[in-house]
């Protein structure tokens, strides 16, 4: 005769005789006794787990036994019994099913698996597109700084080109202009002009109506230049009042009209600043004209200055040509 309790608490077999035992229990018991009616104390009792325990045990006087709670699983729970002779009966064969608890099911397990495998995707992926908007969001930044970088650099570039006061472009413009406008006459065999203009008696212009009014005067003059000019010609402050006009692929003749039309434009017009209006200024210039061969910029200037000093010398407002090469 057996009996089985789990945790203490006696277990009752089901309808096809074998013992079921829920999740959670953690100690199973087999209580048995062989009814010989003659020495029972005497009874050698084994009791052995099947597919739990693999080897036999020993025989022994206690009618009992405990296992700690196998894994979830299907066992055959074997007892021995000899009596007082040693006479063994037949082994009685209990099933015991040992239920797995619901993490312990296969198909609880694998629905874990895939969670988890599809949990882990999904941080991966969403690792994934967070580092590629980052990188995007830096490349879109230094794209946007480089640009930043490009523009204020441009604006430097342009800056360092330029009078200040005026606007009109600087000595450094005029000199790198020079050079490609030289080669470029080279190039088409055609001449090269540079007028130098100063304003007549600036000096008194500034002590009589005060150096604001001066820089009025200066910035007037560069935009008649501009508006005198042509496409392609260049007007620049080469220094204090005075202003140069590099005038590409134009001879001697053309020059001298760009001249005439500049004088007449300052005669004629007059300073505003301030709602005030100021005597007419007036202008001298130097003008050089030469097929460039082996002239330079500084070569042009001075020949110009040596004009220029010979138009103060007539009296101012008029021009004077430089002599040609022939
Ligand atoms: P000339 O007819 O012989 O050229 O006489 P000038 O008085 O024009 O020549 P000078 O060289 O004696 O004087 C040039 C004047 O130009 C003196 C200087 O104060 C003035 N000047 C130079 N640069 C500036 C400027 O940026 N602003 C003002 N307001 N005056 C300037
Ligand atoms: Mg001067
Ligand atoms: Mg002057």
């Amino acid at each position: 005769m057996i009996e089985l309790s789990v945790d203490g608490r006696p277990l009752t077999a089901t309808d096809d005789g074998a013992f079921e035992i829920l999740p959670g229990a953690r100690t199973l018991t087999a209580n048995f006794v062989l009814l010989s009616n003659q020495r029972e104390l005497d009874s050698r009792y084994r009791a052995q787990l099947l597919d739990h325990e693999y080897l036999e045990t020993a025989w022994s006087e206690l009618p009992h036994r405990t296992w700690g709670m196998p894994s979830p699983g299907r066992y055959r729970l074997k007892v021995e019994a000899r009596d007082f002779t040693g006479r063994a009966a037949d082994p009685l064969m209990v099933d015991i099913v040992v239920r797995p608890a619901l993490i312990q099911r296969r198909a609880t397990q694998g629905t874990l698996l895939l969670a988890g495998g599809l949990l882990l995707l999904l941080i991966v992926w969403s690792y994934a597109r967070n580092q590629r908007r980052r990188r995007e969001a830096l490349a879109a930044q230094v794209q946007a700084r480089t640009r930043d970088l490009a523009e204020a650099n441009r604006k430097l570039t342009e800056i360092s080109y330029r009078d200040p006061l005026t606007g009109l472009a600087n000595r450094r413009r005029l000199d790198q202009a020079a050079e490609r406008t030289l080669e470029q006459g080279r190039q088409l065999n055609r001449p090269v002009s540079l007028l130098l203009i100063d304003l007549d008696h600036f000096k008194r212009f500034n002590d009589e109506h005060g150096h604001l009014a001066g820089d009025a005067a200066l910035i007037w003059l560069g935009r008649c230049l501009e508006s005198a000019l042509r496409t392609g010609d260049l007007a620049a402050r080469f220094g204090g009042e005075e202003f140069a006009c590099l005038l590409p692929n134009t001879d001697l003749d053309e020059a001298v009209a760009v001249g005439e039309r500049l004088l007449n434009a300052v005669r004629d017009g007059s300073v505003r600043e301030f709602g005030r209006r100021y005597r007419p200024l007036t202008i001298s210039i130097g003008v050089v004209s030469r097929q460039p061969g082996e002239h330079c910029l500084a070569d042009l200037v001075e020949l110009a200055d040596q004009a220029l000093y010979q138009a103060k010398a007539r009296g101012r407002d008029c021009l004077v040509a430089a002599v040609s090469e022939e």
